[in-house]
């Protein structure tokens, strides 16, 4: 589910002139509760059910899709998956193609090779040790090759509505920015996070807070002139102030 790419265009790249974004303070505990609970009914209001970008028809093919997004963008995700979902893809379609079968379908996507054959074997062990059934236990997914803590929160989100968050490059970043957390990995952000985020607010908050990044607070152009949550946002830029000067 990776939002950020690399700019595609071989111009280079212009200076950002900009003011930077402030520097979030640092904040209590009740402070960030307070926080957390206004922003997330802010986007909820303007998104009340937001939806995973990742197309599936089916538990299985979510699980497939979410592994196969990491270092991918979704859309590119989707563009190799959705005429295969379409067709009818569960664990036993991935066993008739075989790992080089979905290596050939996959090949645009980051890191196929590796992704072939994780989905292969997971699709092994679905059907072996699961019944042909996507467990629903964070510890019975992550004993899946290619699913880790972030793709097993998908999952528990998505799939089983589960009061979890996902915790990708979008949610770190944007949550960072927003005051909610100041952790160095997604893991112990998720946690710290998980202190602020009412759970009535979860799963839906990791799909607000990606949308968020993904389509306004971007990595490398955030825009606060157009965000809904700049009079909430410790990091907004101060362009309206240095415009008096
Ligand atoms: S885009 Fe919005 S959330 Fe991101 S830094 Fe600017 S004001 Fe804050």
């Amino acid at each position: 589910m990776k939002s950020q790419s690399k700019l595609k265009s071989k111009k280079p790249n212009k200076p950002d002139r900009r003011p930077a974004l402030r520097k979030p303070p640092v904040l209590s505990l009740n402070a960030r509760r307070e926080l957390a609970e206004a922003l997330l009914h802010r986007l909820a209001e303007a998104n009340p059910n937001p939806r995973c970008e990742l197309y599936y028809k089916t538990p299985f093919q979510l699980l497939v899709s979410v592994v196969l997004s990491a270092q991918a963008t979704d859309k590119s995700v989707n563009a190799c998956m959705k005429p295969l979902y379409e067709a009818g893809f569960e664990p036993d379609t991935v066993i008739a193609m075989g790992s080089d079968g979905l290596l050939k379908k996959i090949r645009t996507i980051g890191l196929a090779p590796t992704k072939a054959k994780n989905v292969f074997k997971l699709s092994e062990i679905i059907i072996d040790k699961f019944g042909g059934k996507i467990p629903r236990t964070r510890e019975d997914l992550e004993s899946l090759p290619g699913v880790g803590r972030k793709t097993a929160n998908v999952i528990l989100g998505e799939i089983y509505r589960e009061p979890v968050l996902a915790v990708d490059t979008h949610v770190f970043r944007v949550s960072a920015r927003l005051g909610l957390q100041r952790e160095t990995t997604p893991e112990k952000a998720e946690l710290e996070l998980l202190k602020v985020i009412p759970p009535r607010l979860l799963p839906d908050g990791h799909h607000w807070f990606i949308l968020h990044g993904r389509y306004t607070c971007k990595a490398q152009a955030p825009d606060c002139t157009r965000c809904i949550l700049r009079d909430l946002c410790p990091s907004v830029r101060e362009e309206k102030e240095k415009e008096k000067k």
